[in-house]
């Protein structure tokens, strides 16, 4: 367990496990529109993919039906202080490392099954979510007992603050522009990874994890590589069809951004 106690301040979750999920507006059809697009976009469903707009919807239709558990609760303020980390660092860098780039705090919303998003219908099916247009990372972190189910690798608190940082990677791109520079899904997903390993290496630098729990994320990043995914899915990988880089490509840009530490060195990957 990383050294959470050390980050100071908190980052900006909203919590909506407790609600019920409301009739979500554009419903079904929203929801058939997000996955052609992820499918035509190549954009992998299961796993991690930024939406940039796309059906705009407003507001969340739920209710309130009970308070958090014990764990629920606890699992908010692990998700905070990992944004908090990130919120800690990121200002620094964007100064130092940017042609002028502010650097903003991103949302993050933990939700079941479904809620409403500025990018459309977010479902827990997708997996952890960047969301361009609302600045949300959206998650259901059911998915990592899931997916580390299916495909192995480690679901530690730091393997899952890697996942987190992953998507606050995203933010980043967005702020800067990135995402919409018209650059490849594996090109946007390893840089994605490399800014997770800058967070790491920060993180580790300022004690909050060590580098044996840095075994956590690069398990995590493994654990996730299309060709590892593919293989256990369908038993044949085809490199053509890669969204998020290869087994080999995730760790290899992780440990970049966690030795270098500059976002220089995740700008070609
Ligand atoms: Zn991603």
């Amino acid at each position: 367990m990383a050294n959470w106690d050390k980050v100071s301040g908190e980052g900006n979750v909203e919590d909506r496990r407790t609600a019920r999920p409301g009739m979500v507006i554009g419903g079904v059809g929203s929801l058939i529109l997000v996955l052609a697009f992820m499918f035509l976009g190549g954009k992998d469903p299961l796993l991690d993919s930024v939406l940039n707009g796309l059906a705009q919807n407003s507001g969340t239709q739920t209710t309130e039906t009970r308070t958090l558990t014990p764990s629920e609760a606890a699992y908010k303020t692990f998700a905070s202080k990992v944004l908090a980390s990130n919120n800690g660092i990121w200002p620094g860098i964007f100064q130092q490392q940017t042609n002028g780039g502010q650097y903003s705090a991103p949302k993050l919303v933990l939700f079941r099954q479904a809620t409403n998003a500025a990018c459309g219908y977010e479902s827990s099916a997708v997996g952890p979510n960047y969301c361009a247009a609302d600045q949300t990372v959206y998650l259901d972190e059911t998915f990592f007992d899931e997916i580390y189910k299916q495909f192995g690798g480690s679901t530690g608190d730091v393997a899952q603050a890697y996942v987190i940082s992953h998507e606050v990677g995203h933010h980043i791109q967005n702020l800067l522009g990135t995402l919409e520079s018209g650059a490849s899904s594996v090109s946007l997903e390893l840089q994605a990874d490399c800014y997770a390993g800058i967070w790491a290496k920060y993180a580790a630098d300022a004690g909050i994890i060590t580098q044996a729990e840095m075994q956590e994320a690069i398990s995590a990043a493994s654990s996730v590589g299309d060709d590892h995914i593919q293989k256990e899915q369908t038993g044949t990988v085809r490199p053509d069809s890669f969204t998020h880089g290869s087994s080999a490509q995730r760790v290899g840009a992780l440990k970049t951004g966690f030795s270098k530490g500059t976002m220089q060195a995740c700008s070609v990957l």
